[in-house]
């Protein structure tokens, strides 16, 4: 990566935490479930609206870091019109790119951007708190989602 590309990631991240997108609430959503990070204190409520196994549209409320934040807001756009089955698999890449190393699949788009945070194990979890709480919604979980 180019410090140019670095610094430029690193924009978006910051833009993406301060002006989070799709925040807010969704009193017709037909998932809703808590997430928690103990060890950051990130904090957030993700709902879906999904229908015919369509995440139709992706919304959160909360407080936390900007990883945290940029990372619910980035997913948040990334999930729009996803099938559920396409939703799990990039919860699978996103793990994979920050928890293994892995080369990103193109199919994450933006979400390469928060491909340095595996380089800073301590954020690993503020940056996939959104996602764990996705998949236990998706899974019809009802306790808070811990990183954990
Ligand atoms: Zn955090």
């Amino acid at each position: 990566m180019t410090p140019e590309i670095r610094a430029l990631y690193q924009e978006v991240i910051i833009d993406h935490g301060r002006h989070p997108r799709n925040f807010g609430p969704m009193p017709e959503a037909t998932h809703a479930l808590e997430g928690y990070n103990p060890l950051c204190g990130d904090k957030l409520k993700l709902y879906l609206q999904v229908k015919n196994n369509i995440v139709e549209a992706v919304k959160f409320e909360g407080s936390g870091c900007a990883i945290s934040i940029a990372s619910a807001s980035l997913m948040s756009q990334q999930m729009q019109g996803k099938t559920l089955e396409e939703a799990k698999q990039l919860f699978q890449f996103f793990h994979a790119m920050i928890i293994d190393g892995s080369t990103p699949d193109a199919r994450l788009g933006k979400l390469t951007i928060l491909e340095g945070v595996k380089e800073f194990p301590a954020r690993v979890k503020c940056a996939t708190l959104a996602w764990h709480t996705l998949q236990n919604a998706l899974d019809g979980k009802n306790e808070v989602a811990v990183t954990e």
